[in-house]
């Protein structure tokens, strides 16, 4: 058999050192196998031939068959442009270079037999079709009779003549010296009960499909493959764990419970939330270890989910662990839930970065000794010095700041791993929840505590601050607070940071009788935690803000939020902005400041956000707008970036479907010895092997 990973690019026809280097560096292309898994990412069809007398200047791309009758140069210089009259007998285009003339008029010869392939537009009476394609008409390869594959290229390498053509050559000559079939990924019984094409039959269609049909054929077996083996990664993962770990049984729940739910719960739970603490109990007590992803949008709260589930851990012997992703949010944690458990035998103590000293040995020890019943912290609680007596719950809030490797960090924390419970208030569309956690559980928190009004949205020109101002004082008269944030990216912190001052400037300038907090992240823990907590305690009426305020921040006297540069936010960092107001009793509102020149995809973001609060469908839209990769979590894990064909913002249902295929054969299967599943299981090896991100998932 051919073995395709191994054979190295440079040793393809047309290839050589230095293409194959340029193909190493620009697409990671260094096996015959990269070349053929490097898919188009569009298709034109060439079946058909026009004849000249049919077209007109609103056609898409057709082709031709003809001579040049003649060349004519016009202009000078930068201006100068080649024409070549282009006739099949019944009527004349002009053919239009600006660039490589001479290249064309040395290489297209007059009264030559030509397939010209081009889009054809109207100019000054006449129709033109600019820097065609053009093949022999006696030459005609294989894929000029079908569609025609287009591949991304790069300006590298169009520089060294490896446009989209020149990789459709090589890739024709890679298939011409594979002469044998391409070793099936997939056994037969899947490929069969689930009607695919083969694996060669795919991947020459996927670059040379002679109709429509052959080529969504082609799409479907190598999406399926692509995200079945996804699937089965992190099933067979799952399945590997459920065997190799038990879980701490929690079985009884206890003192520390029961006095906080029948003495210091402030309020009834909702429904959302006693259903996902059965779901919890469930799991903690069945003697498996529980992975579970609680989704709930922002101020549905999920911190009293976490603070019961621990609780329940404590009444069992153990203890537990909150991890937040900022400090500021770890402080917040830990002054909520200690007043929660205000006259309880619980003792909570906080480990950040800036817990020093004495301080810190202190809390260090008394870890190991039990005596800390609950730990809360940032990534400080990760680290290789921290030991715990009996960890026996962690809980992870807003997950997608925190990387896989750092959740695997945690397991080296008890002789078993402790349960995990992830918190999030980005709802993830289920694909993407199936992809990235795919071997958690999922609970989800669909309804918010009673009696709050829901946030209206109004979206605001920036040269209408007058009546903005207006609306913010009249608010400030009425005892509410007031947010102000400005956007900071990484790549122009500094630019941002400038924003930030001077909007803060002029804000205090704007409201003179008022006082103005400031924060963003450059700013020393101690000076944030000032500032922050003159904002919490009522002292300043207005927090000009970055995106540090983002996660969790609770205030629930603001009740406006400013949102500047709204165009420069992605859907669910605007609406993580706005759940830090409606926290309250009152009716809040966000307000989305954008200047007046809004691109189309911006409009239609502020659009959903004015229209809805529903965080999933908010999520959906995210995905549909623009794509996996850019969603946030999915730069982390890596694995939707890895995708090739497959699109999670489209391919839900068959996501699903796969998945389902999957999981049977894990469960089936359950040793991975089964022969006819032989072809799968050392297929997923390899890709574990060379698939850097499917090595870590915890
Ligand atoms: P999340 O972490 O999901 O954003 P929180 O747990 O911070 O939400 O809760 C938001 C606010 O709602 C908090 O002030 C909390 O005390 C309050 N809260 C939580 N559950 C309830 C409930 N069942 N009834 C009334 N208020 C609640
Ligand atoms: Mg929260």
């Amino acid at each position: 058999m051919f073995d395709l990973t191994t054979r190295d690019i440079k040793y393809l026809s047309g290839v050589g050192p230095n293409k194959a280097s340029i193909l190493n560096k620009e697409l990671e292309i260094f096996s015959y196998h990269d070349l053929l898994y490097y898919f188009p990412y569009k298709y034109v069809d060439r079946s058909r031939l026009y004849y000249v007398h049919e077209i007109d200047g609103a056609m898409p791309y057709i082709q031709l068959k003809g001579q040049i009758l003649s060349f004519e140069t016009f202009g000078e210089g930068r201006q100068r442009r080649l024409v070549a009259h282009f006739s099949d007998g019944t009527g004349v285009v002009d053919l239009v270079w600006f660039q490589g003339i001479k290249y064309i008029t040395n290489k297209y010869k007059v009264r030559e037999e030509y397939i010209v392939f081009g889009k054809p537009t109207l100019y000054g009476g006449r129709i033109n079709i600019a820097h065609p394609d053009i093949d022999n008409a006696a030459d005609l390869t294989l894929s000029s009779m079908g569609l025609q594959p287009y591949y991304n290229t790069t300006e590298r390498m169009k520089r060294s003549f490896l446009n989209s053509n020149a990789l459709q050559k090589l890739v024709e000559a890679a298939f011409m010296q594979i002469q044998s079939p391409i070793p099936e990924t997939l056994s037969p019984s899947i490929i069969s009960k689930n009607h695919l094409m083969s694996l060669t039959d795919a991947l020459r269609n996927i670059h040379f499909p002679k109709n429509p049909e052959l080529l969504r054929k082609a799409q479907l077996r190598l999406k399926f493959e692509e995200l079945f083996y996804v699937q089965l990664n992190i099933l067979r993962y799952s399945k590997e764990r459920q065997q190799k770990y038990r879980g701490y049984v929690f079985e009884h729940v206890g003192k520390s419970f029961n006095d906080f739910y029948f003495n210091n719960l402030p309020f009834e739970l909702t429904g959302a939330q006693k259903r996902v603490m059965k779901e919890i109990r469930n799991d903690i007590g069945c003697g498996k270890q529980m992975n579970r992803l609680l989704q709930g949008d922002v101020g549905s709260g999920k911190t009293l989910v976490a603070l019961m589930s621990m609780l329940i851990a404590i009444d069992n012997g153990y203890q537990a662990c909150l991890m937040a992703p900022t400090e500021i949010l770890a402080n917040q944690h830990t002054e909520t839930i200690k007043e929660l458990l205000f006259g309880l035998d619980v003792r909570v103590e906080l480990l950040t970065g800036s817990v020093k000293g004495k301080k810190r040995e202190k809390i260090l020890s008394d870890l190991v000794t039990g005596d800390i019943h609950i730990l809360i912290g940032t990534h400080a609680v990760i680290e290789d010095n921290v030991n715990f007596s009996k960890l026996g719950l962690v809980v992870i809030d807003e997950q997608h700041r925190f990387g896989v490797a750092q959740r695997a960090k945690l397991w080296k924390k008890s002789m078993y791993p402790p349960h995990v419970l992830v918190m999030t208030a980005t709802p993830i569309p289920r694909t993407l929840a199936m992809t990235l956690y795919g071997d958690l559980d999922v609970s989800v928190i669909d309804e918010l505590p009673p009696g709050r009004k829901p946030i209206a949205t109004m979206h605001q020109f920036d040269n209408r601050r007058e009546s903005l101002y207006a609306s913010i004082r009249k608010q400030i008269t009425e005892g509410r607070q007031i947010y102000i944030v400005y956007p900071l990216i990484k790549e122009s912190e500094k630019i941002d940071l400038k924003n930030l001052e001077e909007g803060y400037l002029h804000v205090c300038e704007a409201f003179p009788q008022y006082k103005v907090s400031k924060l963003h992240g450059k700013m020393k823990p101690a000076e944030k935690d000032a500032e922050m907590q003159s904002f919490v305690i009522g002292d300043t009426h207005i927090m000009v803000a970055t995106t540090v305020i983002e996660v969790g921040v609770n205030v629930p006297n603001a009740s406006v939020m400013v949102i500047e540069n709204a165009e420069r936010f992605g859907l669910s960092q605007l609406h993580q902005l706005r759940g830090r107001v409606g926290r309250g009793a009152d009716q809040s509102y966000c307000i989305l400041v954008t200047n007046y020149k809004l691109s189309e995809d911006t409009r239609k973001r502020l659009e959903i956000m004015v229209r809805t609060n529903d965080g999933f469908e908010i999520a959906e839209a995210d995905l549909k707008l623009r794509g996996p990769g850019d969603l946030e979590g999915t730069q982390q894990s890596g694995i939707a970036f890895d995708l090739k064909i497959a699109d999670l913002a489209r391919d839900g249902q068959l996501l699903q479907y796969v998945r389902n295929v999957a999981q049977e054969i894990v469960e089936s299967d359950p040793q991975g010895t089964a022969p006819e599943n032989e072809v799968l299981w050392r297929q997923l090896k390899s890709l574990r092997k060379t698939k850097v991100n499917w090595a870590s998932i915890s």
